[in-house]
């Protein structure tokens, strides 16, 4: 699977970094994601789903 964000749509509140911290952090100034793994393995894919679901904007988008 491939991660992609729309950082433009970010608004840091995080509930991606709750749901998968493997995959997902946020910056210093707790604003925007940081995408630490854009390629992660199998078997985060139940928890970047629920990272999908959790974000109230959307930014998170996964290919394959
Ligand atoms: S859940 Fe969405 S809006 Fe919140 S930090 Fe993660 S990507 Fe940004």
């Amino acid at each position: 699977m491939k991660i992609q964000i729309e950082y433009g749509m970010c608004d840091g509140h995080g509930e991606c970094v709750i749901a998968a911290p493997e995959v997902f952090d946020l910056n210093d100034d707790g604003d925007e994601v940081i995408l630490l793994d854009d390629s992660p393995a199998e078997s985060l894919r139940d928890k970047v789903n629920a990272a999908i679901k959790l974000c109230p904007v959307a930014a998170i988008r996964v290919e394959g």
